[in-house]
């Protein structure tokens, strides 16, 4: 084995990766990104992550939800196109991926079987980066074939019972779980992400990075669909790396949630706050 590096990001780390927006820069720019979310009862899942998308500087943002949400979400994100599923509760269609510089799916997406065929389907067609969550991963754990068509470089965003739900074996304790997450990653090629406090980020390489930003406020329903949101926006943009897209979203995400909390306190803080605040956490990487 070799000895493997570990890193602590704070925002020195991160200082000057963030692209910069030229002044003759356009919306064809930063990308067009697509993101598939949302289910009956859950549609506020993909109002959340595409507002998050919004707010951290994508060019465009289409959104396919289920029919149930198109006046919803057309009302609370207006900015995103709307792309309606035949179907009135769960998204059953991928869309044609042509346009797309990258694609998000998972939040409140349902774990329907005909959702399942549509992750399937994404997987094998895609040529984009793909951010993977929610019940993208749920889905990915109860359908273990599906793993072995994760394009490298995919980015995986679970909490700790997601990851276990995905990698289908308990940990012992949060050292071993830290063990098997490193080694997801390497044998799978892919980017993924373990949150909770001092969110850790895997790389393909084994390479393990600790966020150092966010607060127990953010421990609230939807906060991880705001993360999902960032992220898609992060990889849409063809400038950043794959590497430097999930290092920059989890820290802007987590100091998102921190300068929201010092206005809300940290009982107060709800996800959409964390959405408000994504702006001026980018900028202050800038
Ligand atoms: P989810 O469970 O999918 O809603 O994701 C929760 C999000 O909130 C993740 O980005 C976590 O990193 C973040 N979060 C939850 N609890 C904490 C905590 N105690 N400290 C910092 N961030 C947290
Ligand atoms: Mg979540």
């Amino acid at each position: 084995n070799l000895p493997v590096d570990n890193y602590f990001v704070e925002a020195a780390f991160l200082r000057g990766r963030l692209p910069y927006r030229g002044k003759f820069s356009h919306k064809g720019t930063f990308g067009h990104a697509l993101l598939l979310a949302g289910s009956k009862g859950k549609i506020g899942a993909a109002v959340l992550a595409s507002r998050a998308c919004l707010h951290a500087g994508v060019g465009l943002l289409t959104t396919r939800v289920p029919a149930v949400g198109y006046d919803i979400l057309q009302t609370s994100a207006p900015e995103a196109m709307t792309l309606v599923d035949p179907a009135q509760d769960h998204i059953t269609e991928l869309p044609d991926l042509k346009p797309y510089a990258a694609v998000g799916i998972g939040p409140g997406l349902g774990q329907d079987d005909v959702s399942c065929k549509v992750l399937r389907q994404l997987l094998q067609e895609a040529t984009v980066p793909l951010v993977l969550d929610a019940d993208a991963l749920n889905l990915l754990g109860t359908h273990r074939d599906i793993l072995d068509l994760l394009p490298p470089d995919t980015l995986l965003t679970p909490h700790p019972k997601e990851f276990e739900r995905l990698i289908g074996e308990p940990a012992r304790d949060d050292y071993h779980r830290l063990e098997q997450f490193r080694g997801f990653a390497q044998q799978r090629r892919c980017y993924c992400v373990l949150k909770g406090a001092y969110t850790a980020l895997a790389t393909p390489e084994g390479v393990l990075y600790f966020n150092s930003t966010g607060n127990p406020g953010m421990a609230t329903g939807g906060s991880g669909d705001v993360l999902t949101g960032l992220l898609l926006a992060l990889r849409a943009d063809k400038r950043l790396s794959a590497l430097d897209a999930a290092l920059l979203g989890l820290y802007a995400h987590g100091r998102a949630g921190d300068l929201a909390a010092l206005e809300t306190g940290q009982a107060g803080l709800v996800a959409g706050d964390i959405v408000r605040f994504i702006g001026p956490a980018l900028h202050e990487l800038t």
